[in-house]
């Protein structure tokens, strides 16, 4: 449909709110919308905010700020907040505080924005697309214009909200209960994906582990990754993020088992302390994580693992850093993913336990494991020197082909061809702490 209406999508955070901002895009785009780089050139601006992090928070207040002077040039600009500044509670506090905000919109359900770019619009064009009938719940996607045919990975939402409450965390106050999504709808969404292209399928919950637990009704993971599995198009599954006490083995013989579901695990430990896990009420131990690595380790052969950690927490003393540091260097994990402790309004800890490491020894404990970790991965790339690889190649920056192992490592490789979606052999030949190189040993 020729329109002359325009939407911009700013998406912050985690892959969950990646997931949500396809499928707003692709509702916008069945109503007639089409997508422009600009917000200052679009009818209807969303932003899709996180707040795991107050800079998280900060960069959406920012963007929301200099969205004022668009909103003021051109009135009817629609503007839209998602995720979780918005939260699944009562918006007219937001409201309130926010009144050039013309709609809310909790995670994961673009639908009132929607609503309320519908009941905005006037255009006849619009009102027949009125008519398209929008199956939030059928699973099903149309991928927005600007990634068919290029897209090649996507992510699929699979355990909504979290029930855990880690005394750090926002998510359950945001987010709300957990709660499973219905398989067919998860299998409709990846079998969308498969159709128009999509070769990787990464289910994403909270506590991955957790899925079905909820529902008597329902497959439990491992079933569902089979079922998956079966999805012909699909090539490569992943999942995210899981939480130590939820991993069976059932979970790891299964991913060991099934060829299309990739040996790389993301299974935070966020510290190394026993007492920072107790006061962060993680519910496990040093000592039973590193058990868990070890059967991971036992159970999927060449298997990379994925961690967060916290720096800083409450309380944390030098010496329970030193804890983390030790914990990072006896088990080598392939990525750490590193944050300083930002207290959130109304956590456990924000509420209960003082904030007292100072930024500044934040900063100096977080740039400690940075470089722990920088040693550690180039090590692991080291070990791949002259071995071949299959990368499944996404796109091309800085004029190489750049695509992922099964082991999740960043590959460059050099093609006149277009590799997009492509999964092809590579021969190492450089490495670095972040990324590796290599030759196409064939290209079909
Ligand atoms: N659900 C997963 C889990 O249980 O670990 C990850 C979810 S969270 C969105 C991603 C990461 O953000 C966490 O693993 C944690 O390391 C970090 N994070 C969460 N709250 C934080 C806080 N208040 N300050 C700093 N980092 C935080």
């Amino acid at each position: 449909m020729e329109t002359h209406m325009k939407y911009h999508i700013w998406t912050e955070g985690c892959q969950m709110n990646t997931a949500d901002s396809q499928r707003l895009a692709s509702a916008l785009e069945a109503l007639g919308y089409e997508s422009v780089e600009k917000p200052e050139n679009a009818d209807v601006v969303v932003l899709n905010t996180c707040m795991v992090r107050q800079s998280a928070e900060d960069r959406a207040l920012g963007r929301l700020g200099s969205l004022k002077p668009a909103k003021k040039k051109n009135p009817d600009m629609i503007i839209g907040l998602m995720g979780c500044m918005v939260g699944y509670k009562d918006t007219k506090p937001l409201k309130k505080k926010l009144p050039f905000v013309d709609v809310f919109a909790p995670p994961s359900n673009p639908k009132p924005i929607v609503d309320y770019v519908l009941s905005r619009q006037i255009a006849d064009e619009v009102r027949s697309a009125e008519a398209a009938d929008f199956e939030w719940n059928s699973g099903e996607i149309l991928l927005p214009k600007q990634q068919r045919g290029t897209a090649v990975s996507a992510y699929v939402p699979v355990v909504y909200g979290c029930s855990h409450a880690c005394a750090y965390c926002i998510i359950p106050y945001k987010r709300g209960a957990e709660r499973s999504r219905d398989p067919e709808e998860i299998l409709a969404h990846a079998r969308s994906l498969a159709a128009q292209g999509i070769k990787e399928i990464t289910l994403l919950g909270q506590i991955i582990d957790r899925y079905g637990l909820d529902r008597e009704d329902y497959p439990k993971l491992p079933e569902l990754l089979r079922r998956i599995n079966d999805i012909d198009g699909v090539e490569r599954i992943r999942f995210l993020t899981s939480h130590p006490n939820w991993m069976t083995d059932e979970l790891l013989k299964t991913v060991a088992k099934l060829p299309k579901v990739m040996n790389h695990i993301e299974v935070p430990a966020q510290s190394g302390s026993d007492a920072v896990l107790e006061s962060m009420r993680r519910g496990y131990t040093d000592a039973q994580y590193r058990d868990l690595i070890a059967k991971i380790r036992d159970t999927i052969p060449n298997v990379s693992i994925g961690t967060d950690i916290i720096v800083g927490f409450c309380g944390e003393t030098e010496e329970q850093f030193g804890e983390t540091v030790r914990h990072l260097s006896d088990l080598k994990l392939n990525v750490v993913h590193l944050a300083r402790y930002s207290p959130r309004t109304g956590t456990l800890s924000e509420r209960t336990m003082p904030d007292d490491v100072s930024e500044a020894e934040k900063w100096r404990r977080f740039r400690v494991i940075e470089k722990l970790q920088e040693d550690i991965a180039a090590e692991h790339h080291e070990k791949l020197l002259g071995q071949t690889v299959n990368v499944l190649f996404e796109e091309k920056k800085h004029r190489r082909w750049l695509g992922r192992t099964e082991n999740m490592d960043l590959v460059f490789a050099d093609s006149e061809d277009d590799l997009t979606g492509k999964i092809l052999p590579v021969k190492i030949n450089w490495t670095s702490p972040w990324t590796m190189g290599g030759e196409l040993a064939a290209c079909s």
